[in-house]
């Protein structure tokens, strides 16, 4: 296949290779396009990936391009801004969509209602297609025009897809998605909006998983499936660049992650260790994963003490992006959940639509369930004194409410309809 070639014929300027998470195996980024050969021989079907490969940077090299002189000089935004630290040859790959530079809000009101004092909330629905996956899709996308690939697929609860769809849109890249039929009607309609050719499926988010990888090994498509491709991961870190700069280039105590597949705790655990190792930051924030409670695998591995999370059969939530039932990248983010001191919780459909409600009352940000889970499980761990009132907690607000009225018609009351005079209102008021 031609991209395959491509990968193997030393497009690789950049400094970097991928390491397999479980052996710790290297790999030239030509040799290997997804997981490691020798792990992956072990997975068994319907569980977490086995050998999911980490872009592992040489930060001394990198350390020449990128530094905060090198910030200051640059007026970049977005993606582009940390292009000196992305796993890719040359910047006219990434779309020219602003994706990232998302803003980083303080959380007043809701800091109030909580008691604490230093609370944040990074507004990922802002992207171009409306959530936290545009950042995987556009370095995934990037790496498939580097290698000439032709075709790009995922198999997505929604978000990915519409994400991947929206960059693929924008520079021309034919994009197939295999969903869920049971996927929020508007993320299905965006993605059509975007021409991606969209596969519904009588069956759930893993079961679209495995088909799409049956579909990428058979008809040569380049895989974005989540974890599974290592640019996927790679491409979720960089908002962890923008929170230390938006910080005032400082770490947060704590990063409030909603958690289905476990890849933005990678991502975002990534790009902190990255700053660690260039020495822009001297401690790990700890990393929250919060889990709907009908889809907790992390959460009951995290609380077992397990390395690898156990499938939950028949996993259903209101959050549906964070619906899964073998979370694919679970093996590594429980190990970054525990090496940074972090933990997990998880929280009720009913906890879930209550903190959507609350969020868009003291903040003003309407976001679709799976960030509202974020908001739940602060709540309830500062209710149980877990975290302390001038913790520097950053909230992940990773989707926009948009994307599913269905579910925020559940989080309020519609009110009667009235007739159109004085006298009706006045009536209501009372
Ligand atoms: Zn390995």
């Amino acid at each position: 296949m031609t991209f395959f070639h491509n990968l193997m014929t030393g497009l690789n300027s950049i400094p970097y290779q991928l390491k397999c998470v479980d052996c710790g195996h290297g790999y030239d980024p030509g040799e290997v396009p997804y997981v490691c050969p020798v792990c992956s021989e072990e997975q068994e079907p319907g569980r977490a990936l086995l050998g999911v490969l980490e872009v592992d940077y040489d930060y001394e090299r990198l350390a020449i391009e990128f530094d905060r002189d090198y910030l200051v000089g640059c007026a970049l935004r977005g993606t582009r801004r940390y292009f000196p630290l992305l796993p890719l040859s040359d910047e006219k790959f990434l779309s020219p969509l602003l994706i990232g530079d998302t803003p980083l809000m303080a959380g007043e009101r809701l800091g109030t209602h909580l008691g604490m004092t230093d609370l944040f909330m990074k507004d990922d629905s802002r992207n171009p297609a409306g959530s936290y996956k545009d950042r995987a899709s556009v370095l995934v996308v990037a790496k498939a025009l580097e290698m000439g690939a032709e075709t790009v697929c995922t198999a997505s609860t929604g978000n990915a897809a519409t994400a991947l769809a929206c960059v693929c849109a924008s520079q021309g890249v034919d994009c197939s998605v295999i969903v869920p039929e049971s996927a929020p009607p508007a993320k299905l309609a965006q993605m059509l909006v975007y021409g991606a050719k969209v596969f519904p499926v009588r069956g759930n988010y893993d079961q679209a998983f495995d088909l799409s990888s049956e579909a990428c090994q058979r008809l040569g498509w380049y895989n974005r499936n989540t974890a599974f491709n290592p640019y996927t991961i790679d491409g979720k870190r960089v908002a962890a660049f923008e929170i230390w700069e938006q910080l005032g280039q400082r770490a947060p105590d704590s990063v409030w992650i909603p958690t289905g597949d476990g890849v933005i705790i990678a991502g975002v655990a990534k790009g902190f260790r990255d700053l660690l190792g260039l020495g822009l930051i001297d401690k790990m924030p700890r990393m929250i994963a919060v889990q709907a409670a009908g889809s907790a695998a992390l959460v009951n591995a995290f609380e077992s003490g397990l390395k690898e999370p156990e499938p939950v059969e028949g996993a259903s939530s209101v959050a549906d992006s964070i619906v899964v039932e073998a979370p694919r990248n679970g093996i590594l983010a429980l190990r970054e959940i525990r090496e940074s001191q972090g933990w997990g919780v998880s929280v009720s459909d009913e906890e879930i639509l209550s903190a959507l409600a609350l969020l868009g009352r003291l903040t003003g940000c309407f976001v679709e369930p799976s960030s509202a889970a974020a908001v739940a499980g602060l709540l309830k761990e500062r209710e149980a004194g877990r975290v302390a009132d001038d913790e520097c907690a950053v909230l992940l607000l990773t989707g926009t409410g948009l994307k599913d009225i269905a579910a925020a018609q559940r989080a309020v009351m519609m009110p009667q309809s009235i007739e159109p005079n004085f006298q009706a209102l006045e009536e209501v008021l009372a």
